[in-house]
């Protein structure tokens, strides 16, 4: 029987998806519906604890917000970033939130007295993607979140791997250019290194001359704004040649890690995430032709864009609060 199956009309969970920034937290039906959604800072310059005690503040008045409108909180979900420990329900470790260690699942279920699961951003966020976004209805899906980093969940029936350290995923990382640009991991030439939005924009910029833009095309110039990696892909388009270059580079070193994804994983889909989808035909268009020229005796994957937006992170969250009530 599915969740959804044996819900009651008023079964909520409440979901947390805590980022560096802010937190996006909502009351979710089992069917995946949203009933209401919140938005916090996280404002994790404060120190751990003082964001731990946030996100329990938080979570504690989304289950009395539920009650008061005449629902059932069953469970609660909560997403962060890092390394995570899901069957310990521990946050090991996040340089954006400051975890070290923090058995953020035991603390919540203290405080709220409700079942809670404890899961990875990217992680929950494919397993949204592959239950109710662009994976549906697919057994073997492959997300990738292109951001500031790049990182990715298998998902398989349903559930996503974790890995034996809860740190599975970490395609950002595959080496795709030995001697390149230095990764944020300290080793040269990893994916990340090159494709990452974040890696786009400050490639494009050491090609350009290092600084703000001048008065290219698109908006930055006028501003002063370094150049984006959406404003990279739009110069590109344009036949800028220095935008032009770091977006194939981009380009091919993502079909270089999710060529090696496909040959370890054998996925049906692969939906691609994060700041960088939003690029559209300008980043699938070329990625999948040089991805399908990577793939020899491989069945070729469906390369698609993720259908759920920023609120993947969240509705994973009440997800893994289903399954864990
Ligand atoms: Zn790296």
């Amino acid at each position: 029987m599915s969740p959804a199956d044996a819900a009651g009309p008023a079964d909520v969970v409440v979901a947390l998806d805590v980022g560096g920034t802010g937190m996006k937290c909502a009351l979710v039906r089992p069917d995946g519906s949203t009933v209401h959604t919140e938005r916090h800072a996280t404002d994790a310059g404060r120190g751990p604890d003082a964001v731990v005690e946030t996100i329990l503040d938080v979570a504690e008045g989304l289950a009395g917000k539920a009650r008061a409108d005449g629902l059932d909180p069953l469970a609660l979900g909560i997403a962060v970033p890092g390394v995570v420990d899901e069957a310990a329900g521990v946050a090991v470790w996040s340089a954006n939130v400051g975890f070290r260690d923090v058995p953020l699942r035991d603390l919540a279920a203290a405080r709220l007295g409700l079942p809670t699961a404890l899961g990875h951003d990217v992680r929950v966020g494919g397993l949204a993607e592959a239950r109710l976004g662009a994976g549906r209805g697919t057994g073997h899906v492959l997300f990738v979140a292109i951001g500031t980093g790049i990182a990715a969940a298998h998902v398989v029936d349903g559930v996503a791997a974790t890995g034996a350290h809860g740190a599975a995923g970490e395609i950002g990382h595959i080496l795709v250019r030995p001697g390149g640009p230095r990764c944020g991991c300290g080793r040269d030439g990893c994916l990340e290194a090159v494709a990452s939005a974040s890696a786009i924009a400050r490639r494009y910029a050491e090609a350009t001359g290092g600084g703000p833009t001048g008065g290219g095309l698109g908006g930055g110039g006028l501003t002063g704004t370094p150049a984006s990696a959406a404003d990279v892909a739009d110069r590109a388009a344009a036949g800028e040649p220095a935008a032009a270059r770091v977006w194939a580079e981009a380009v091919e070193a993502l079909a270089d890690g999710l060529a090696t994804g496909q040959s370890l994983y054998d996925v049906e889909a692969v939906v691609v995430g994060g700041g960088l989808a939003q690029a559209g035909p300008r980043l699938f268009d070329p990625l999948r032709a040089a991805l399908h020229e990577r793939m020899t005796f491989h069945r070729r994957p469906r390369l698609v864009a993720a259908a759920l937006g920023d609120e993947a992170g969240c509705l994973g969250a009440a997800l893994l609060a289903l399954d864990a009530r």
